[in-house]
């Protein structure tokens, strides 16, 4: 008869002793090695495993990345993603990352030894970028940046903004709410889907703090619809504040419906606000560009201290400004017969080996980052719907999207590089069973 597992399972300090355990701390710390440790041995304990065994499984669990945030291959076709943390980050953006983890120095000056503008190495790439802006200031996200905007410049006083531009941006997000929470009050104008310059001459006063135009970048009006262009808002007098949400700073072939930060200036805008994480392609951010006393109001507001950006993404931010094409950028540039050809070989491979796999078109978005209702005509591997769930809790993790009965692998984020693993993915899927 063999003996009370429970006995043998190994001790506690002799597996922190053990050098790949050891190693491990070195690594995630101690509290999270003696929790895998810890479960490593009440598996024994259950009988879950052989006593011999506890240290494996130990080290086993240990030996994967420090966060539990997974790594996911978006085969959504929607290029930005923001349930899948929006852009991803070029190679450039992920060194200045590692760089910016230690001491720099993001507010110090080596030379004089003295305190120095924070994040002036990005605020220098956003200003070459957009040569138009008097200057430039980076906070924590979008809606941090119209916050600031508000808070400073209308607090007490009258946001005039058409109705047709009160939106929800996301996941019960509305841009009324918050900005009704700075204390300044907004004074709607026109309708819906009409809104004419004479409401806004209308609504202009001495309680005025600015015109507020923001770009509806997840939705369309159409049909009977007007709206008043920043050029013609600007001849009323007032400033006039732009939250273009997309970021593209500058006009991009691509999207030639999408407004720019440089544009949006140039047509009279006195600030632009706009995100980093979106068309831009860059970490989340919140940026600010236009005149120069009006950035240097919200700079020295309190309330900026709070929402200021951290050295990360000071760091990510002048890279994807000054380095190579973001992974944003080419998904949305990505060739039609190159994906196509992607998809060929990947679903030919797979059907060589038993999966039912075709190659198929398939309509890519930009997201609710910009561009709606543009189609991106790219390529995907067409599966079984019952792969989808199996996909997504796989290794790597692959979100497709199902649809008419299918699951859809649509090749415009996923890099060329990782074509292997996706397919690697597809075949560890066992044959898929009737439901997912
Ligand atoms: C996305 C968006 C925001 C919010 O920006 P975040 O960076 O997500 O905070 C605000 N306004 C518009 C028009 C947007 O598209």
């Amino acid at each position: 008869m063999a003996a009370d597992p429970r006995r043998a399972v190994p001790r506690t300090d002799a597996l922190l002793a053990e050098p790949r355990i050891a190693a491990a701390t070195e690594r995630l710390g101690r509290s999270v090695v003696k929790a895998a440790v810890g479960a490593a041995q009440d598996r024994a304990r259950r009988g879950e495993i052989a006593p011999a065994e506890v240290a494996d499984a130990a080290a086993r669990a240990l030996a994967g990345p420090a966060t539990t945030l997974r790594p996911v291959l978006n085969a959504t076709g929607v290029v930005v993603h923001t349930n899948l943390g929006r852009a991803p980050l070029s190679a450039a953006a992920q060194a200045a990352l590692v760089t910016a983890a230690g001491y720099v120095d993001v507010e110090y000056d080596l030379a004089t030894g003295r305190r120095a503008t924070r994040g002036r190495g990005a605020l220098a790439a956003l200003l070459a970028t957009v040569p138009g802006a008097g200057d430039a200031l980076v906070v924590n996200n979008g809606a941090a940046a119209l916050v600031l905007a508000a808070i400073a410049l209308a607090r007490g006083r009258e946001m005039v903004i058409s109705r047709g531009e009160l939106v929800e941006i996301g996941d019960g997000f509305r841009l009324p709410d918050l900005l009704v929470a700075t204390g300044a009050r907004i004074r709607e104008v026109g309708t819906t889907n009409r809104t004419m310059l004479g409401d806004y001459a209308d609504a202009i006063g001495p309680d005025t703090a600015f015109v507020l135009k923001v770009h509806p970048a997840n939705f369309r009006v159409e049909g009977f619809t007007t709206a008043v262009d920043v050029r013609a808002l600007a001849t009323l007098g007032a400033p006039v504040v732009v939250d273009v949400g997309s970021g593209l700073l500058r006009p991009d072939p691509l999207l030639p419906a999408e407004p720019t930060v440089a544009g949006t200036l140039r047509a009279g805008a006195v600030l632009v606000t706009a995100s980093g994480d979106k068309l831009l392609g860059g970490p989340q951010a919140g940026l600010v560009l236009g005149d120069a006393a009006m950035v240097a109001q919200l700079r020295r507001h309190p309330l900026a201290r709070a929402l200021r950006a951290d050295k990360l993404t000071l760091a990510a931010l002048e890279a994807t400004l000054r380095g190579p094409t973001p992974p944003v950028r080419a998904a949305v540039g990505a060739d039609v017969e190159l994906l196509r050809a992607r998809a060929t070989t990947l679903a030919g491979e797979l059907a060589a080996a038993g999966v039912d796999a075709v190659a198929v078109p398939s309509d890519g978005a930009v997201g609710g980052g910009g561009a709606p209702g543009l189609m991106l005509p790219g390529a995907a591997v067409s599966l079984p719907a019952a792969y989808a769930g199996r996909l997504r809790t796989g290794d790597p993790a692959v979100v497709g999207r199902v649809e008419r009965g299918r699951c859809l692998l649509d090749l415009r984020c996923v890099p060329a590089a990782a074509d292997v693993a996706l397919l690697a993915a597809v075949r560890a899927v066992q044959p898929a069973g009737p439901e997912c």
